[in-house]
């Protein structure tokens, strides 16, 4: 599928864009054991499956790689995925399996906030929950025709603001209450699509949205324009998909 493959490239430019920009702090390990005596799980029902089982492994495996890796780019497709296959393949198949691992995410996601942890603890946990979501819609449900990497790319170098509220969404409880009542005053911030924009992170009300698909948001006229030879197919694939939704 031509669009996934663009999709992918578009994720690695960004990531090497952010990375220009950025400094990737050392990764301080999570402790999943220990999280698992805590005396909430934020929704996520660890012992859904026994602690030996391969489902907890994966979440290991991945920490593990989170830990390892310079871009979380590497983790979604390449080597790191790869490998992950190769290890669990009946999970890959199985969507109840891959809903509890990106919930899993959700929730340390939202430690790594109120434990005021590492920065990108909480950006990749949440990066790979919406990816794991959105792998399961796309390649097992075949409801979605493309993985959203405009969303993806947005999540992993959101701010805290955006992370805590998209967290909050996704949990039955009230452990993000006071982090976000700290938050929610802030300005909403938006990635621009276009690789090669400088400007990485600017207000969403300031934004334009690409008219075609709605999908993708950028900072100026100027970056749409830039981008548009780029993000024309995947953008066509959107639209037809959606004039078959109606
Ligand atoms: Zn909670
Ligand atoms: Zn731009
Ligand atoms: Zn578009």
């Amino acid at each position: 599928m031509v669009s996934r493959k663009k999709a992918k490239g578009k994720a690695r430019k960004a990531a090497a864009k952010a990375k220009a920009g950025e400094e990737f702090a050392a990764f301080k390990p999570f402790s999943l054991t220990q999280f698992k005596k805590s005396s909430c799980t934020h929704g996520w029902i660890h012992d859904e499956y026994a602690d030996n089982h391969d489902c907890h492994k994966f979440i290991e495996s991945v920490l593990e790689a989170f830990g390892r890796t310079k871009s979380i780019s590497d983790i979604f497709d390449t080597a790191e995925k790869a490998a992950l296959q190769h290890k669990y393949p009946e999970i890959w198949k199985d969507p109840a399996k891959l809903e509890w691992i990106a919930s899993a995410f959700v929730s340390i996601g939202v430690e790594a906030i109120i434990r005021e942890g590492d920065k990108y603890l909480y950006a990749y946990s949440v990066a790979y929950s919406e990816w794991i979501h959105q792998y399961v819609a796309c390649e097992l449900h075949k409801s979605v025709p493309a993985v959203y990497s405009a969303r993806l790319n947005e999540l992993i170098y959101a701010d805290k603001r955006r992370i805590i509220s998209y967290l909050k969404k996704r949990i039955p409880c009230s452990c993000l209450n006071s982090s976000y009542n700290v938050v929610k005053h802030l300005p909403k911030k938006g990635l621009c699509c276009f690789s090669g924009c400088s400007h990485i992170k600017i207000e969403l009300g300031r934004m334009w949205s690409c008219e075609g698909c709605r999908r993708e948001h950028y900072c100026s006229e100027t970056c749409q324009a830039a981008n548009w030879l780029h993000h024309r197919e995947g953008c066509k694939v959107w639209r037809e998909w959606e004039a078959t939704e109606d």
